[in-house]
């Protein structure tokens, strides 16, 4: 028996508009997604070279997270942490081909978008950036370094975003040499007590899993980012705190994100538990002032503060953002070439976007 999803909860993930990958993967289009797709604002990781509307947000683990977040938007169901033990994982190849079809499907409505330029529509048809960040614990996906190969192959970008919680994952991906082109950590506290009531974790001794992770990022020689969740009232406290993990870390970046009251959260935080950027900035600053990390840019809209290691990390990041400029123009001359050959043999019918 393998199928793990009840009827309430796919419909509630299908009402949420998800698009259903196999037998535990999803896609969600991004709301950055859609507002670049009409000519708006991209999304604060335009810092890391993303082009929202080329990016899927998706994930390998739908429904399974080992952690219950006081702030988190999704609902916390029960026995969402256990892995039936005769649980059947889909492969990465299908999961990445059936997520960028997803995507294709779900944004299928801007092709007559009278706000959304053909340029860029037919961009967003051949996605560039995948964020492995849309719901539960992408580490208990066991192969999630296939799966970001997968995605690096494709000439995409891979954003993992993880709890820390699988140590042994991000090891195995150090092992077999397979980084994600920015690898997030998310903490949710500056210590043990904190992170108990703000992460209520599902499996035991979670802050030293966290802790293990941590003490892997220096090896790591992609975009290592601490990310820590700023919830006034509850773990925003103790910069001190925080600044030590970022010592003991020594990520590239930093981002203080703050809380935003929405979905279910709103059942268990109150509207107060949003900080402004103001108050998430001078939180930084504390944490900057410790750590010798420079305060380098903030954003408005997300409300999200990054420090960064020193100036010559910022140099290395928007090198890296050139090199994935490069690798997208030649790989987009190749479907554009394409592209110019079907117009001109079908007489400037539009085609149909199955090129990959
Ligand atoms: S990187 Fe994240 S926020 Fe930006 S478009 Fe992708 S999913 Fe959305």
């Amino acid at each position: 028996m393998d199928q793990r999803l009840l009827p309430e909860a796919v419909k509630r993930y299908l009402r949420a508009g998800y698009a259903l990958v196999g037998r535990h993967s999803a896609v969600e289009v991004c709301r950055w997604t859609r507002s670049a797709l009409k000519g708006g604002y991209m999304c604060y990781k335009r810092w890391y070279g993303v082009r929202s509307h080329r990016c899927i947000q998706m994930t390998p683990v739908l429904n399974f997270c080992n952690f219950a977040c006081t702030f988190c938007w999704r609902p916390h169901l029960e026995g969402r942490f256990e892995i039936p033990s005769d649980w059947t994982w889909d492969n990465p190849s299908e999961i990445i081909e059936g997520s960028v079809y997803a995507q294709r499907r779900l944004l299928a409505g801007f092709k007559g978008n009278s706000q959304t330029p053909k340029e860029l529509f037919l961009e967003a048809m051949f996605p560039r950036h995948v964020a492995i960040s849309l719901d539960g614990e992408p580490a208990l996906y066991p192969r999630l370094s296939e799966l970001i190969s997968e995605v690096k192959a494709r000439g995409m970008t891979a954003f993992l975003v993880t709890n820390g919680s699988v140590p042994y994952r991000l090891e195995e991906l150090l092992r077999k040499g397979v980084e994600p082109t920015n690898l997030y950590v998310s903490v949710y506290a500056p210590n043990p007590d904190v992170f108990a009531k703000t992460a209520n974790p599902l499996t035991p001794k979670a802050w030293d899993l966290v802790m293990e992770s941590l003490d892997l990022l220096p090896e790591f020689s992609s975009r290592t980012i601490l990310r820590f969740t700023m919830v006034k009232g509850l773990n925003m406290t103790d910069p001190e705190g925080y600044a030590k993990l970022v010592e003991r870390s020594q990520p590239k970046f930093v981002e203080l994100k703050g809380y935003t009251w929405v979905g279910e959260s709103q059942k268990r935080l109150p509207i107060t538990a949003m900080p402004t950027l103001a108050e998430i900035e001078d939180f930084a600053r504390r944490i900057s002032e410790v750590t010798g990390y420079n305060l380098k840019l903030s954003d408005a809209k997300s409300r999200v503060v990054m420090l960064v290691r020193d100036e010559d990390t910022w140099l290395w990041n928007l090198k890296l953002v050139e090199e994935q400029r490069l690798l997208e123009a030649s790989l987009d001359s190749e479907w554009k070439a394409k592209l110019r050959d079907f117009r001109l043999k079908n007489h400037g019918k539009p085609p149909i976007p199955v090129l990959i």
